[in-house]
C-alpha cells in the first residue's frame, strides 16, 4: 500500500497557515520540483506529493474534511455522503463490482487503514547510538463517540429495505445458456445491509475522528539516513472495523562537523602540523565515543590511516561495531613569527630537495580502499 505523507508536512507549513501562506510554500516548492527542471531521481513523485497536498489544502471544504478526517477523507462526502459509500469508497469498490461481483457479491466487509509516512531527522549520535524519539501523528482514528459505528450514540441503523439487510441484490435472469442468477451488491445500503438513519455528529457518520497522536519510537543503533522503520498499526484507522495501516518512520540523518559514515565505519580527517607528522606525537582525537589516545608515529604523511577497531557505528540490531579510521592531515602553517622563520630557514638548509616517500600504494589508493571497504 501506498504512504502518505501529512499534507502540512508536504507543503513544510503549520496547520494554521493562511491561504495566502499554502500558495506561497506550493510555488517554491513546485518551482523546484518542477521535473523539467528538476532531473533528479524522485523529483517527479515529489511534485506529484506537492500538487496533492496543495489541491486539498487550497479548497477550504478538502482542507477542512481533511483536517479532521486525514487521508482517507478524499473520497468521504465525493459521492453521496454517509449512507452509501464510506470513506473507503472508490477504485476497490469499482473493482469489487467488476470483478467480485460476478461471483456473488460479498458484503462489504472491514478495510485496512491508510499507511502513513513520517520523515524523521536525527543528530549523527543518535543514529549511531539509537535512541527513543516522540512523534506528534496527526492521523484518523476511530471516532470516539460512536466507536466507529457511524450512528449517533443511543440510536441504530436500520436494516436495508432494498436488499432485506442482505446488502445483496439477487436477479433471475434467463439467457440462451438457461437461468442464472446474477449478484450484486445492494447501490442503496453500499453492500452492507444497513443504513445509518441518524449519523453520528461527531464524526458526520463517517466513524471516523483526526486526532494527533503521541508515539515513542525506538530507534535501533546503526540506523543510517534513509533507514525505514515499519510500525504495523499505527497508520490510520480501517474501514468498518479493519485493522489500522502501518507507519512508515522514514530517517534522515544530519551530517557531522567532524565524523563522516561509510557504512558502519567512520571516518575522521587529523589535522597535524610538520613537527608533529616528522617527530610523532600523542595525540587525542575526537570519536563517537569521546576522545582517544593515538600515537602519531615519526615520519606520517598526509593520507597516513590509523584504525580505532571497533570504535565505529554498531551494527544494526547485531553485535560489534566498524572501525573509526583516522585520516591525518599535515597543514602547512599560513603564518610564522620572526622566530619561526628564522628556524625553518636553518631547518630548509639541512632537509635538501623533497622525496616522495618510499610506500607501496600511494595516497589515493590508500584512501580508494577505506572508502570501499563496505
Ligand atoms: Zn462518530
Ligand atoms: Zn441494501
Amino acid at each position: 500500500m501506498k504512504t502518505k505523507r501529512d499534507y502540512y508536512e508536504v507543503l513544510g507549513v503549520e496547520r494554521s497557515a493562511g491561504e495566502d501562506e499554502i500558495k506561497k510554500a506550493f510555488r517554491k516548492l513546485a518551482f523546484k520540483f518542477h521535473p523539467d527542471r528538476n532531473k533528479d531521481d524522485g523529483a517527479e513523485d515529489k511534485f506529484k506529493e506537492i500538487n496533492e497536498a496543495y489541491e486539498v489544502l487550497s479548497d477550504a471544504e478538502k482542507r477542512a474534511n481533511y483536517d479532521r478526517f486525514g487521508h482517507s477523507s478524499g473520497q468521504a462526502f465525493g459521492q453521496g455522503g454517509f449512507e452509501g459509500f464510506g470513506p473507503f469508497g472508490g477504485l476497490g469498490d469499482i473493482f469489487e463490482t467488476f470483478f467480485g461481483g460476478a461471483a456473488g457479491a460479498t458484503r462489504r466487509g472491514p478495510q485496512r487503514g491508510t499507511d502513513l509516512r513520517y520523515d524523521l531527522t536525527l543528530d549523527f549520535e543518535e543514529a549511531v547510538f539509537g535512541c527513543d524519539k516522540e512523534l506528534e501523528l496527526p492521523r484518523v482514528e476511530v471516532c470516539s463517540a460512536c466507536k466507529g459505528s457511524r450512528s449517533e450514540p443511543g440510536t441504530q441503523p436500520a436494516k436495508c429495505t432494498s436488499c432485506n439487510g442482505t446488502g445483496e441484490i439477487r436477479r433471475v435472469q434467463q439467457s440462451i445458456f438457461g437461468q442464472f442468477v446474477n449478484v450484486t451488491p445492494c447501490s442503496r445500503c453500499g453492500g452492507e445491509g444497513r443504513i445509518i438513519v441518524t449519523p453520528c455528529t461527531t464524526c458526520r457518520g463517517t466513524g471516523k475522528e483526526r486526532k494527533v497522536r503521541r508515539i515513542v519510537v525506538s530507534i535501533p543503533a546503526g540506523v543510517d539516513d534513509e533507514s525505514q522503520i515499519r510500525l504495523t498499526g499505527e497508520g490510520e484507522a480501517g474501514g468498518r472495523g479493519g485493522p489500522h495501516g502501518n507507519l512508515h518512520v522514514v530517517l534522515h540523518v544530519r551530517e557531522h562537523k567532524l565524523f563522516k559514515r561509510q557504512g558502519d565505519d567512520i571516518i575522521y580527517e587529523l589535522p597535524v602540523n610538520f613537527a608533529q607528522a616528522a617527530l610523532g606525537d600523542e595525540m587525542s582525537v575526537p570519536t563517537v565515543d569521546g576522545e582517544v589516545n593515538l600515537r602519531l608515529p615519526a615520519g606520517s604523511q598526509t593520507g597516513s590511516i590509523f584504525t580505532l577497531r571497533g570504535k565505529g557505528v554498531p551494527h544494526l540490531r547485531q553485535t560489534g561495531r566498524g572501525d573509526h579510521h583516522v585520516i591525518a592531515r599535515v597543514v602547512t602553517p599560513e603564518s610564522l613569527t620572526e622566530e619561526q622563520k628564522k628556524m625553518f630557514h636553518e631547518l630548509s638548509k639541512t632537509l635538501g630537495r623533497a622525496v616522495l616517500p618510499k610506500e607501496e600504494k600511494s595516497l589515493f589508493d590508500k584512501i580508494r580502499e577505506v572508502f570501499t571497504t563496505n
